[in-house]
C-alpha cells in the first residue's frame, strides 16, 4: 500500500515563495533517489530465462492495477489517497530478483499513472514507489528470500517467509509513510500528527491485508509460477470490493460524525448553538474554517471556529479578513417562509471542489443548524416573554413600581422567614386631594404626579425596602430588618418628607400632601393584619391632619371614626341596625321597572340613618364585612320573594365590596342564601365596583367565575370613571355596565360626557351586555340617553332609594311601571338601533 501523493491545485495557488522552493526541492530530491535506484537496477539486472519472462510481466500488471487510490481522503485543501500498492509489490520482492523488482516496479507504477497529466506529480509518486520497493527488496533478500538466476523460487518454512515478508512490509511502509507524509505537511501545512490521523485504521488494515496476501501469492508461486497470472484478475475484484467497502465505510463514519454534529446543536441558547457549529464542522468537512454570517441581525453576526476552538464571534464588519476560498450554503428559516437567516460558510487556504456527498452533507448541516438556531431564537423569545409577564405580573405599569400583589408575596416571604434580623414594618402613604389634580388637570398630569411620587420614594428608600403603589394614590413601602421600632418612626417621616418639595407639572408647581401610617408587625394575623394597621393609621393621620401616625393598638377601635366603636359594628349585625333600601331600574322608553338596586343603610341608635359613604369604609376594614354583606344579601333576597309572590318577577342589584371578593367563602355564602330562599342565580346581580384591585388578583378571578357559572350575573359599577376600564373588562367577564352618574348629568351638555356614554353603549352592544345608566333625574337626561342608546337607567327621576315594603306598594299602583312611557302611541319617532341580547334584562319589552 502506499499513500498517493497529494498536489497543490495549479502554480497560481502557491502563494508562498519559500515554501514552494522546499517543496520543489524535496519533490527533486525523491525523483533523484528513484532515478538512481533504477539507473543501478538497469546496470545490475540479470537476464532472465525468455520462458519466464511472464512472471515480471505479470508482477509488473499486478502492481499496476493495485496502484490506483483506494479511497481518496482530503484534508483541508489537500487530496490524499490510499492505495493497495505494497502487496503487489512485496510479491515482486519475494519472487524477483533485487533489480527487477525496481524495475517492474517503476514500469507499473508509471503505466497506473498514465492518465495524470502532471510529469512532476508522476516523477514523484513513480519514484516514491521505487525508493519504497527498494528497501523492501533489499529487506528481503537479507532477510534469505530471493530466486535463483533462472527465477525459481526456493522458499524457506512457512514462519521464515511470514517474517521476511513482515520485515519487508515494515520498511516499505515506513519509507512510503515518511516519503507521503513530508510531501503532505509540506503542502497543506497540516502537521505530521494531522496527516497520520485521517484513516490510520484503514491505513493499518490495507496494509496487514497487504502482507498476508502477498504471503498466500508468493507461496503459490512457488508451487505453480503460472499461478501469479491468475493473481491479476483477483487483485482487481479485491481491489474494486475494498474500494466499495472502504468508501461506504468512510461515508458512514462521516454521516454519524454529522448526526453527532447535529445532536450538538441541539441546546436552547443561540451563541452555544453557534459556537458549537463553528467548533465542529471544519472537522467535518476538513476545512481550515468554518463560519456562520447572520444577516438577520442588526449588526450582523459573524462566528468563525477552526480546529476546535472558536476564532471570532462578533460583527461582520470587525471580522478579521481571511485569505483563501470559501464554499457557503444558505441558512433559511425552516418552514414555508423560508427566510434567509445568514449563511453557513467554509474556509479553505486553496480552492476546494467539494464531492457530491460532501456537498449534500454540507447541506444537511446547514438545515440543521438552521433549525437549531431558530428553535434556539424561539426559545429566547419564550424566555423573555415569560420574564416579561412575570414583570407585568407584580409591578404596576404607570410607575414600575412594585403592585399590591408583590408586596403582599415579599411581606409574607418575610414574615415566613423566622431568620430574618430586625424588626418589619409596613408604611402606607395616600395623597390628599390627588382626584382634584385628576380633575383640574386631567389624568395625563395626574400620571406625572404618581410617577415623580414614585421615583422619589424610591430615592428615598434604602437596600431591602420595597416600595409599591397600591392602586390609585395609595403608596406602601415595606421596610425590614430594622432595629428597634423608633427607627420605623424616623424612617416613615423621611419618606414623607421627600414628598414635600414641589412637583412641577406642565410647567406649574404643584405642592403634594400626603398622609403615611405606620404599624409594625404584629404578633399573629400576618400580612393583611399589618396592612390593616397601617391603614387605620393612615386613616387617622388623615382624619387628624396630621403627616403621619403610627398604628397603636389603644386607639385602634378609638380612632377608626368616632361611630365607628369596635363592639359598634358587632352589635349592629347582631340587632340587625343595617337595612336595605331599594332604588327601581327603569326601563328608559316603557318607563316599567326591570330590576331593583340594593342600598345598604345604618339604623345608628345614636347618630340616625347613615348612607353607605358614612360606614362603609370601615365596615370593609373590620372583621365584620362578612356579616354585613350577608346581611345585605339575606334581605335583598327576602324582598325578591315577596315581590315575586305578589307578582313581580324583578332581579336585584347588589353591592359588592372588592374585599369581599377576596374572600374564598364569599361564593358559597352567597350560593347558599340564594338555594336557602330559593331564588335562581339569575335573579342576582352582583355590582362590583371598577377598581384596579380587581383585575389583578387570581383569587378575584376565580370567586367570580364561581359565581359567574353558578348563573349569578356580574355588572360593572361606575363604568368609565376608572382608569382601566377595557382592562378590566376584558379580565372580568360580566353581564352588564352602569354609566357612572358623571356622565348622565352632563349628558345633556357636555360632548365629551355624550360621547362616552355612546361608545359604552356600543360596547355593550358588541359584547353584548346590558347598559344601566345611574342618577336619572330629569326627563330631557332620560331621552337624551335613550337616544344614545341606553336601555335602562335608575335615579331620583324615577324613584329615590325605598324600602321593600313600598317598593312594592309602588309596583301595584303602577301596575310595574314608573313613569309614562317616552313616546305616546302613534307618534312616529325614530327608535335607535337595539338588539335585545341574551344578557339583556329579563322583563324589558321587546
Ligand atoms: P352606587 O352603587 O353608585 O349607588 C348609587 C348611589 O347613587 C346610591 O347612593 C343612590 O342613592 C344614589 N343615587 C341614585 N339615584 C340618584 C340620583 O338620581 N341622583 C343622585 N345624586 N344620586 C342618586 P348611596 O345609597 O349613598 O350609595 C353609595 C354607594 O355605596 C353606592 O354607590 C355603592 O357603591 C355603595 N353601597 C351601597 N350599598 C352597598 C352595599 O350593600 N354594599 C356595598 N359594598 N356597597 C354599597
Ligand atoms: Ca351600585
Ligand atoms: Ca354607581
Amino acid at each position: 500500500m502506499s499513500g498517493e501523493a497529494p498536489w497543490r491545485h495549479g502554480a497560481s495557488a502557491v502563494n508562498d515563495a519559500k515554501a514552494d522552493k522546499q517543496l520543489r526541492l524535496y519533490v527533486g530530491l525523491v525523483a533523484f533517489a528513484g532515478f538512481c535506484c533504477l539507473l543501478w537496477a538497469i546496470s545490475h539486472a540479470p537476464a532472465l530465462p525468455a520462458e519466464r519472462l511472464f512472471l515480471p510481466a505479470a508482477v509488473t500488471t499486478i502492481i499496476a492495477a493495485a496502484s490506483s487510490p483506494l479511497v481518496s481522503v482530503r484534508v483541508r485543501s489537500e487530496k490524499r489517497g490510499i492505495a493497495a500498492t505494497s502487496g503487489s509489490i512485496l510479491l515482486a520482492a519475494a519472487t524477483l530478483p533485487v533489480p527487477w523488482v525496481i524495475i517492474c516496479t517503476t514500469v507499473g507504477a508509471l503505466a497506473s499513472r498514465i492518465m495524470m497529466r502532471d510529469p512532476l506529480k508522476v516523477s514523484y509518486n513513480a519514484s516514491k514507489d521505487i525508493v519504497a520497493a527498494t528497501t523492501a527488496a533489499f529487506t528481503i533478500s537479507v532477510l534469505g528470500i530471493g530466486p535463483t538466476a533462472d527465477l525459481i523460487v526456493d522458499l524457506p518454512a512457512p514462519p521464515h517467509l511470514a517474517a521476511a515478508i513482515l520485515g519487508a512490509a515494515l520498511a516499505y511502509a515506513a519509507v512510503d509513510e515518511l516519503l507521503g507524509m513530508t510531501l503532505f505537511s509540506l503542502l497543506s501545512g497540516a502537521s505530521w500528527r494531522r496527516a497520520m490521523r485521517g484513516h490510520w485504521d484503514v491505513t493499518l488494515v490495507v496494509r496487514g491485508v497487504n502482507i498476508v496476501l502477498a504471503t498466500l501469492v508468493v507461496i503459490a508461486v512457488e508451487y505453480d509460477s503460472l499461478l501469479v497470472v491468475a493473481t491479476i484478475p483477483t487483485v482487481l475484484a479485491l481491489q474494486f470490493a475494498t474500494k466499495n467497502k472502504v468508501r461506504q465505510r468512510a461515508d458512514q463514519e462521516a454521516w454519524q460524525r454529522l448526526a453527532g454534529t447535529a445532536d450538538q446543536l441541539n441546546v436552547t441558547e443561540l451563541t452555544a448553538v453557534l459556537h458549537a457549529a463553528v467548533r465542529r464542522t471544519p472537522e467535518l468537512f476538513s476545512a481550515d474554517q468554518a463560519e456562520i454570517e447572520l444577516s438577520d441581525v442588526d449588526p450582523p453576526r459573524l462566528v468563525r471556529g477552526e480546529a476546535g476552538r472558536l476564532a471570532y464571534d462578533g460583527p461582520v464588519a470587525e471580522a478579521p479578513r481571511h485569505e483563501g476560498s470559501t464554499i457557503e450554503v444558505p441558512l433559511d428559516r425552516p418552514g414555508s417562509d423560508g427566510t434567509p437567516i445568514g449563511v453557513l460558510r467554509l474556509r479553505f487556504r486553496k480552492p476546494v471542489k467539494l464531492d457530491e456527498s460532501e456537498r449534500y452533507k454540507l447541506q444537511t448541516l446547514a438545515s440543521s443548524l438552521s433549525t437549531a438556531i431558530d428553535n434556539a431564537r424561539a426559545y429566547a423569545q419564550l424566555k423573555r416573554i415569560n420574564a416579561e409577564n412575570a414583570y407585568a405580573a407584580a409591578h404596576d405599569p404607570l410607575t414600575g413600581l412594585a403592585n399590591r400583589r408583590e408586596l403582599l408575596e415579599q411581606a409574607d416571604r418575610s414574615f415566613a422567614d423566622r431568620h430574618t434580623d430586625g424588626i418589619t414594618a409596613m408604611l402606607l402613604i395616600d395623597l390628599n386631594h390627588f382626584k382634584e389634580v385628576n380633575d383640574t388637570l386631567g389624568h395625563a398630569a395626574g400620571d406625572d404626579v404618581l410617577r415623580e411620587v414614585a421615583g422619589r420614594l424610591e430615592d428615598a428608600a434604602q437596600s431591602g425596602d420595597l416600595v409599591a403603589r397600591l392602586g390609585g394614590d395609595e403608596f406602601a413601602i415595606l421596610l425590614t430588618g430594622l432595629p428597634t421600632p423608633a427607627v420605623a418612626g424616623h424612617r416613615a417621616t423621611a419618606m414623607l418628607s421627600c414628598l414635600e418639595p414641589p412637583i412641577m407639572v406642565d410647567g406649574m408647581q404643584l405642592t403634594v400632601e400626603a398622609a403615611g401610617g405606620i404599624a409594625l408587625a404584629p404578633g399573629s394575623g400576618g400580612v393583611q393584619e399589618l396592612m390593616r394597621r397601617a391603614d387605620v393609621a393612615m386613616y387617622q393621620a388623615k382624619r387628624n391632619g396630621q403627616g403621619i401616625a403610627t398604628y397603636a393598638h389603644a386607639q385602634d377601635t378609638t380612632d377608626v371614626g368616632r361611630l365607628m366603636l369596635g363592639g359598634e359594628l358587632t352589635r349592629a349585625v347582631a340587632k340587625h341596625e343595617f337595612y336595605v333600601e331599594f332604588q327601581p331600574i327603569v326601563d328608559l322608553a316603557s318607563g316599567d321597572v326591570v330590576s331593583a338596586e340594593a342600598l345598604a343603610r345604618w339604623h345608628h341608635p345614636e347618630h340616625g340613618d347613615l348612607t353607605p359613604m358614612q360606614f362603609l369604609r370601615t365596615v370593609e376594614r373590620s372583621g365584620q364585612l362578612a356579616a354585613f354583606a350577608d346581611a345585605v344579601l339575606e334581605q335583598s333576597l327576602t324582598a325578591v320573594v315577596s315581590w315575586r309572590d305578589a307578582g313581580f318577577d324583578l332581579p336585584v342589584a347588589v353591592n359588592v365590596s372588592p374585599r369581599s371578593l377576596l374572600d374564598p367563602t364569599f361564593p358559597a355564602a352567597v350560593l347558599d342564601r340564594l338555594v336557602a330562599h330559593a331564588v335562581p342565580a339569575d335573579r342576582l346581580v352582583l355590582e362590583l365596583a371598577e377598581t384596579l384591585t380587581l383585575s389583578q388578583l387570581d383569587v378575584v378571578d376565580r370567586t367570580l367565575s364561581e359565581l359567574r357559572d353558578a348563573g349569578v350575573r356580574l355588572a360593572l359599577d361606575d363604568f368609565g370613571t376608572g382608569v382601566s376600564s377595557l382592562t378590566v373588562l376584558s379580565r372580568l367577564p360580566v353581564h352588564q355596565l352602569k354609566i357612572d352618574r358623571e356622565f348622565v348629568t352632563a349628558v345633556e351638555t357636555s360632548s365629551e360626557a355624550a360621547a362616552v356614554i355612546r361608545s359604552t353603549v356600543d360596547l355593550g352592544r358588541s359584547l353584548h351586555l346590558t347598559v344601566v345608566a345611574e342618577g336619572v333625574e330629569s326627563e330631557p337626561q332620560r331621552h337624551a340617553l335613550w337616544e344614545l342608546g341606553c336601555v335602562a337607567g335608575q335615579g331620583h327621576l324615577f324613584a329615590r332609594p325605598m324600602r321593600a315594603e313600598r317598593m312594592l306598594a309602588t309596583l301595584q299602583r303602577g301596575s310595574g311601571a314608573l313613569a309614562e312611557p317616552l313616546h305616546e302611541t302613534g307618534a312616529v319617532v325614530r327608535l335607535p338601533q337595539r338588539r335585545r341580547s341574551r344578557n339583556a334584562l329579563p322583563h324589558l319589552p321587546a
